[in-house]
């Protein structure tokens, strides 16, 4: 075959194969829909090293619900971590996916926007499980194309971000466990918002003099109160807080923000990228988490609204296994501040993806998000 009739023959199909060995598509046509793919999900149950408290809950185990979208041969792996804030549990977005797999699996992956937004419109409540739907696309796109996810969006592996690494409410001795078990990590994000929240910090100093940073999930009921601890806080090395009063009280919390430092970023006020305008003048910050948002897509436009009104953001995540904080690590080079470090706290992780060393997210050059599957996880 001549070099002419070898590209006119290339140029025919859009599938090759590149140097890896994998089957890629060159994107310049869409393929046609094919049959056999298939969208499943299941509830796979977490079990976490320590008792895990907040403000919100106090648990040993969660619940989250898994994806599995397989295609031409390739599978995408999705998560999603109900947030029981939000009246979203594993069950009830398996539920609420369950009529809409056929409409996912006979979808065209390329054009995801659309799909992604009809889901959106489909799932009210649901923005987990919208999630697990978005990663297994983008997994399995990411595959399709041979590239890593964080090259989809145009990202470099080296900027990947530094995690802290977070310590639940506990008692003074377990805390200082916890701190101690934590060391490999640079800086700490404490969670308060209860009675006992200086002894909780006495306890962390005890043991480290690294940076903090604190999270009141809502906890303080006065913004007097708020503004006392916040300023008390300051004086212990705090370098941030984290959601000080209820998320309906933007008035008190920008009070608060003209009494106090340190930046305050919102986490429970911030669903949406249509919530950040309006808590531009009570918050330095915004903290995104996929399975508030509903996947990478819509986190990737909350950033870059919170950017463009002069926001920091920081990326968060829930309880999880690697696949959720993997995804997230991804998008990681876009963000100030990451609080991904959901995996390191379960003991029966399904996945292995990201990394992490001091602090400092490492991601592959896998294709997709780059998991694999641990054969005997016991979930
Ligand atoms: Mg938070």
């Amino acid at each position: 075959m001549k070099r002419r009739e070898l590209f006119q023959a290339m140029a025919a199909t859009a599938v090759g194969v590149n140097l890896m060995g994998r089957e890629v598509f060159d994107g310049s046509a869409s393929p046609a829909p094919q049959k056999g793919a298939t969208f499943t999900t299941r509830i796979r149950r977490l079990e976490l090293r320590h008792t895990w408290t907040t403000t919100m809950s106090s648990s040993a185990t969660r619940d989250t619900l898994h994806t599995q979208y397989d295609r031409d041969g390739i599978t995408g792996y999705g998560e999603g971590a109900g947030i029981v804030r939000y009246q979203q549990s594993a069950l009830g977005g398996q539920k609420a996916l369950e009529a809409l797999l056929p409409l996912i699996a006979s979808a065209d992956p390329y054009s995801y926007e659309k799909l992604l937004k009809d889901l959106d419109r489909r799932l009210p409540g649901q923005r987990a499980a919208l999630a697990a739907v978005d990663l297994a696309l983008l997994d399995w796109l990411g595959k399709r194309l041979g590239v890593p996810v964080y090259r989809l969006f145009g990202l470099d592996p080296k900027d990947t971000a530094v995690t802290n690494m977070s310590i639940g409410i506990d008692t003074p001795e377990i805390t200082r466990q916890k701190v101690r078990e934590a060391e490999d990590f640079p800086v700490l994000k404490v969670k308060v918002g209860l009675a006992t929240d200086e002894a909780t910090i006495d306890a962390v100093r005890s043991v480290t003099k690294k940076t903090l940073r604190v999270d009141a999930n809502e906890g303080w009921t006065s913004k007097e109160e708020a503004a006392r601890k916040i300023n008390w806080l300051e004086s212990q090395g705090v370098e941030l807080i984290e959601q000080p009063l209820p998320a309906h009280l933007v008035e008190e919390t920008r009070w608060i923000r003209s009494r106090v430092h340190i930046p305050i970023f919102a986490d429970e006020a911030c669903h949406s990228a249509e919530d950040i305008p309006k808590l531009r003048e009570a918050f330095d910050g915004i903290v995104v988490k996929l399975d508030k948002s509903g996947g990478l897509i819509e986190a990737q436009r909350q950033i870059h609204v919170a950017r463009a009104l002069g926001m920091k953001v920081m990326l968060g995540c829930m309880v999880s296994s690697s696949c959720t904080v993997t995804a997230a690590a991804h998008l990681s080079p876009l963000v100030d501040y990451a609080d991904l470090d959901g995996h390191l706290l379960i003991a029966n992780d399904p996945y292995q993806g990201v990394t992490v060393q001091k602090g400092k997210l490492i991601l592959t050059d896998a294709p997709g998000l780059g998991l694999r599957p641990v054969p005997d996880a016991k979930n």
